[in-house]
Order: structure tokens, then C-alpha cells, then sequence
């Protein structure tokens, strides 16, 4: 994929506070309403024209765009290995990452990359806006302004946050706690399980306790080998046994999330538990995680959860939905022994889930 580069020195003649690199990937933030009053996204050679705000800072800043930028509905795991690669190739010379990206998938990007981003000692910042940016009412001034200072923010000589994250609407949130909850607020995301990192007020209020720890000698390690042989499988009152067998019986079939009820419950109907079980002796791999936004799967608190525990289905605790596939898929793509993955599966890799069962 072709990309487009611009340089802007924010600072001169002054020594610049920090070097930030901005990845435009698209998304309603970058669109504009064209003659036709159609959304598009707007021409990458504008930016400046389109951000002014981008002018206002003390730092040297790169951005980058896709050559054509996306609605995140088209994101898809090439644009991930895009994003990551372009990271580990200005790792050095950036001390931090602003990705501008559709809200709508967002929470399933900045996951993945928080598993692929091994060793990360630098914040990436995930933004976006509810509202495109040509519109006097947008958001996409306030949560790039805000991105950009968390991106740059050090104390000590290190970065405050070196973690993936999303900024929203005031809010700063681990990138593979958070969730899309709103399409017509402001407030998009959320993080039912985890404390935000960062509070936005006059001044940003980090919630230092709650971000990863910056390790010293860390080195990146970039994976982009991801597995997309997976699927989600979610549980209802009354799905029928050839729904379950065709999705579990799919060619290839390597990896199965599992959205059960409440604790991590599923019906105790034999057929059930007789196409799961079948699943896993084939080698398929069945991760449970809960169809409530708050809480934790514990197998084996009900009795519905019990015989999952039992036939070996792997309890994913409060892990999201969009952390627990992307975790799934960046496993199957990097690790080739199945036992293994599922050990990594059930651990936090990345802050994605409690260490508590
Ligand atoms: N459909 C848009 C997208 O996800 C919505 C947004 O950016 O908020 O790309």
C-alpha cells in the first residue's frame, strides 16, 4: 500500500519538545463534505489546511496517511501489520504514535496492535471523532489535541504512557480493555473493566498506578503474523443445533470466542455440549468470554458453566470480546504449539485481562 509523507516543524526556530509520528488511517475524523454534501475523506496534502490546530504545538511532527484512507468498517488485519510495521520503522527516531481511526472498529485494531507491539516502551494513541472534522461541532480537534499531548507526555526522561491506548472524549483507556458503546454521543468508548489511564480536565490527570510501567532496556519486537482462521460464536436461547455444527464444522476451523451469558454460562443441552466437546478433540480451540460488557467468566460457579470447564474450554475472565479474538488470532499466527496457546490465552499478556481468576 502506497503512503503519503509530510513533515511539519511545529517548533521552529525552538528546539522541539518531542518528535510525534501521526498514522492517518481514516475514519470519520479526516472526512469532509464534498459538493455533493457526500462525507469523503479529505485530500492528505490539506491536512494543515483542514487541522490548523496541528500548527499550534512545540513539536516535530510526521504524518502519515494511507493512500486511501479507510471507514473502519474496511479495516482488516493487512492494514494491522501496516500500521504496526510503520511503528517499528520510525520506532527510533519517534518518541510516540498518534493513530486517527474510524471509531467504529477501533477497539479491534488498537487490541491487536497491543498484542503484535511485544515490548512496547512508547505510547500509541488511538483517536478518532464522532463528527467529521470539516463540522463546527467536530470532536476531532479536542481528541487529536489531547493524543498528541499524551503521546509526547514524559516525566523523568520517559514516556507517562508507553502502552497502546485510546483517547476519547476526555478519556484515555487501555487499548484492549476499551469498547465502541456509543454511535451518536460523543462519548464513544468505555472500559467497563479497567480504570481509565488518563482523565482530561484543564490539566490531564494520569492514573500512573493503572498504566504499564515503562521497562528499561525493553526492546521492541514486532509480530505480524496474525491467524485469521477463527471465528465468534454467540450464544442465544433457542439457537439450533445445525447453527452451532455449521459454525464449528467450518474448513480450517482453528479458533472459536465463545460469547456465553452472565459468568460465562451456556445451556446444559447435550447436543450442546456434545458439538463443543467433538470441537475441541478436533483441535479446535474454545475461548469463553461474557456477553455482559462488565464482570468476569468463572467457570464452574453455575452448573451451566461447570461442564465447559470440564470438557476443556478455555475461561477468557474479563476479558472483551475485541481483545480475547485479536489475542486469539496474534497467538495462532506466532505460536505453533496449540497446548501453548492455550496457556497464553487464559494469562494477561498485555493488561487485557485480570490476573485474578
Ligand atoms: N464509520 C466510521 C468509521 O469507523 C465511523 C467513525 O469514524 O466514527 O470509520
Amino acid at each position: 500500500m502506497k503512503l503519503h509523507e509530510l513533515r511539519i516543524d511545529t517548533a521552529s526556530p525552538e528546539q522541539p519538545q518531542a518528535s510525534i509520528m501521526i498514522i492517518y488511517t481514516g475514519g470519520t475524523a479526516g472526512m469532509v463534505l464534498d459538493k455533493s454534501k457526500a462525507l469523503v475523506p479529505f485530500d492528505f496534502n490539506l491536512i494543515l489546511e483542514h487541522m490548523p490546530v496541528l500548527k499550534s504545538f512545540n513539536l516535530l511532527l510526521k504524518v502519515v496517511s494511507f493512500d486511501t484512507p479507510v471507514d473502519s468498517s474496511n479495516i482488516n488485519p493487512e492494514h494491522w501489520k501496516l500500521i504496526a510495521e510503520i511503528i517499528l520503522h520510525n520506532y527510533q527516531t519517534h518518541d510516540g504514535f498518534v493513530v486517527l481511526h474510524g471509531t467504529d472498529t477501533m477497539a479491534y485494531t488498537a487490541s491487536a496492535l497491543s498484542f503484535m507491539l511485544e515490548g512496547l516502551n512508547k505510547p500509541v494513541i488511538f483517536t478518532g471523532a464522532q463528527l467529521p472534522v470539516s463540522s463546527p461541532r467536530s470532536d476531532a480537534h479536542e481528541n487529536l489535541v489531547t493524543s498528541l499531548e499524551i503521546a509526547s507526555a514524559q516525566k523523568d526522561g520517559r514516556p507517562i504512557v508507553p502502552e497502546v491506548a485510546i483517547y476519547f472524549d476526555y478519556y484515555l483507556f487501555r487499548a484492549n480493555r476499551a469498547k465502541k458503546v456509543e454511535s451518536q454521543h460523543f462519548d464513544a468508548f468505555n472500559s467497563e473493566n479497567y480504570p481509565t489511564l488518563a482523565e482530561a480536565g484543564i490539566a490531564i490527570e494520569y492514573n500512573t498506578d493503572r498504566i504499564l510501567p515503562f521497562v528499561p532496556g525493553d526492546h521492541l519486537k514486532v509480530s505480524t503474523s496474525i491467524d485469521t482462521a477463527v471465528t465468534i460464536l454467540k450464544l442465544f436461547p433457542g439457537m439450533s443445533k445445525t447453527t452451532v455444527e455449521s459454525v464449528l464444522s467450518t474448513p480450517g476451523l482453528k479458533g472459536v470466542v465463545m460469547e456465553t451469558f452472565g459468568a460465562g454460562n451456556a445451556p446444559t443441552t447435550p447436543w450442546l455440549v456434545d458439538c463443543l466437546s467433538r470441537a475441541i478433540d478436533a483441535g479446535i480451540i474454545i475461548f469463553n468470554v461474557s456477553q455482559c460488557p462488565g464482570g468476569k467468566v468463572s467457570q464452574g460457579r453455575y452448573e451451566t458453566s461447570k461442564i465447559l470447564d470440564m470438557i476443556g474450554v478455555i475461561g477468557g475472565n474479563d476479558i472483551t470480546l475485541e481483545a480475547a479474538i485479536t489475542k486469539m488470532m496474534y497467538l495462532l499466527g506466532t505460536i505453533k504449539s496449540k497446548k501453548e496457546v492455550k496457556k497464553l490465552l487464559s494469562l494477561p499478556l498485555r493488561g487485557e485481562m485480570d490476573d485474578r481468576k
